[in-house]
């Protein structure tokens, strides 16, 4: 595979861009080589500078669930654009993305638009913190909340340490208040919550975790967080930013049937331009400012372009049959990876729900970061560079979930199952 174009970009970006790219993961470091640039995409397919073509299961880390420049969304931008891309005004396109997310998920009463995911739960954690009049966080590890300061604090020492920020530029004082326990132990949860009892504001969960690979919750997780927190007087967040209209319409709140007081979305509900939105029950959203004291606000926030593309994205969501698809495909994808992979003895423990997937090299279970943490990422980083090879492309990192689009055809997915045969044989 020619890859010449994109090696000269590469050092090219790196003179005027930190590392090369605008977010970490796409610089291929956690396994080795360097990053494809890519010239455009259409439907289940990247297309780089160099010519090649790859069949696509990263989809921006989530966003293209329709597949990539879905011909509605794009003549929708278009027209769109043609009214002017942004007034800082309030727009009626505002209310009908916000109805239709309520519609969706019945627990966001009001909604708050802004434009990623990061600002969207940083925004939340600070209304939980204003309404329970608490400081106190209680963050999984494992689990991925946005770059903010006091979100990147992980755990490592235990269940009763206090978050230590591994991230210099972080003071201590930030992420004092930031509590980390181990995802699907409700035992620990427990105790912890005990010990902080009327400290802790808020837990922020991914309700099936997607940033360590994908970590599907235990029935009794959800239920106990829902339990507990209600109990002790704090707030339950789910960051559905992965899972809000993925692996449901209505998101894995729906799917569990555990409601929430605040969720976070993000990735679809922009199709693909930037959007975040976060959300809950009037009584405690109304505290957001100008309604309440609590401040946030954005210049960009409710951009009619990213509007315009979320509500066609999630129109097109709504139709009858379209969840069944993506699980069909996606089965079929990891039923042939699984195979593939037994029939050359390659240890593989693979989770999945709905459209996203996990396969993790270690004989497993895989149920926390812990546990996430043993597979082997050398195996991953070669199962990774031959698959790209042969045309396509999963995400640069073990621990990244894979996505399925609406675009992506029975023969993608014969012709990937074909190719991880080829790779997993010559391990
Ligand atoms: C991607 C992601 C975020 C951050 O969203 P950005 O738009 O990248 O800021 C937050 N939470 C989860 C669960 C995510 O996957």
């Amino acid at each position: 595979m020619k890859t010449e174009r994109s090696q000269q970009l590469f050092s090219e970006a790196q003179q005027v861009i930190p590392g090369g790219v605008n977010s970490p993961v796409r610089a291929f470091r956690s396994v080795g080589g360097q990053p494809r640039f890519i010239a455009r995409a259409k439907g289940s397919r990247l297309y780089d500078v160099d010519g090649n073509s790859y069949i696509d299961y990263v989809l921006s880390w989530g966003p293209m669930i329709l597949g990539h420049a879905p011909a509605t969304v794009i003549k929708a931008i278009q027209q769109a654009a043609a009214n002017g891309t942004s007034y800082g005004a309030p727009t009626e396109l505002e209310i009908q993305l916000a109805m239709m997310i309520r519609e969706a998920l019945p627990s966001m009463e009001q909604v708050r638009l802004v434009s990623s995911g990061t600002e969207a739960v940083m925004s939340a954690i600070r209304l939980a913190r204003a309404y329970t009049k608490r400081d106190g966080i209680l963050k999984f590890e494992g689990c991925y909340h946005g770059h903010s300061d006091y979100l990147l604090a992980k755990a490592g020492s235990g269940l009763t340490t206090l978050g230590i920020p591994d991230c210099p530029g972080v003071p201590e004082d930030f992420t004092k208040h930031t509590l980390t326990a181990p995802y699907n132990n409700v035992q620990a949860l427990e105790q912890l919550i005990k010990r902080h009892d009327r400290q802790l504001a808020c837990v922020i969960v991914e309700p099936i975790a997607g940033n360590m690979g994908v970590v599907p919750p235990s029935p009794e997780f959800l239920q106990a967080l829902r339990k507990l927190t209600d109990a002790h007087g704090m707030l339950l967040i789910f960051d559905e930013v992965i899972s809000g209209f993925r692996v449901q319409y209505g998101g894995a709140q729906t799917l569990y049937g555990i409601t929430p007081d605040l969720t976070i979305l993000g990735k679809i509900i922009g199709g693909g331009l930037p959007v975040g939105a976060y959300g809950g029950a009037k009584d405690i959203m109304k505290m957001i400012a100008p309604s309440g004291p609590v401040y946030q606000a954005g210049t960009l926030s409710g951009n009619p372009l990213a509007v315009t593309a979320g509500i066609e994205t999630l129109k097109r969501l709504k139709k009858p049959g379209i969840y069944e698809q993506l699980e069909q495909r996606s089965a079929a994808l990891a039923d042939g990876l699984g195979n593939a992979a037994k029939q050359a003895g390659v240890p593989l423990t693979q989770t999945r729900v709905g459209s996203m997937m996990g396969a993790f090299f270690t004989p497993g279970p895989v149920v926390d970061w812990g546990s996430a943490k043993k597979s082997d990422t050398k195996v991953y980083a070669k199962f990774f560079h031959q698959m790209l090879d042969a045309g396509f492309y999963f995400a640069p990192s073990q621990f990244e979930a894979a996505f399925m689009s609406l675009a992506h055809t029975p023969r993608d997915i014969e012709s990937t199952i074909k190719a991880a045969h080829n790779a997993f044989k010559s391990f």
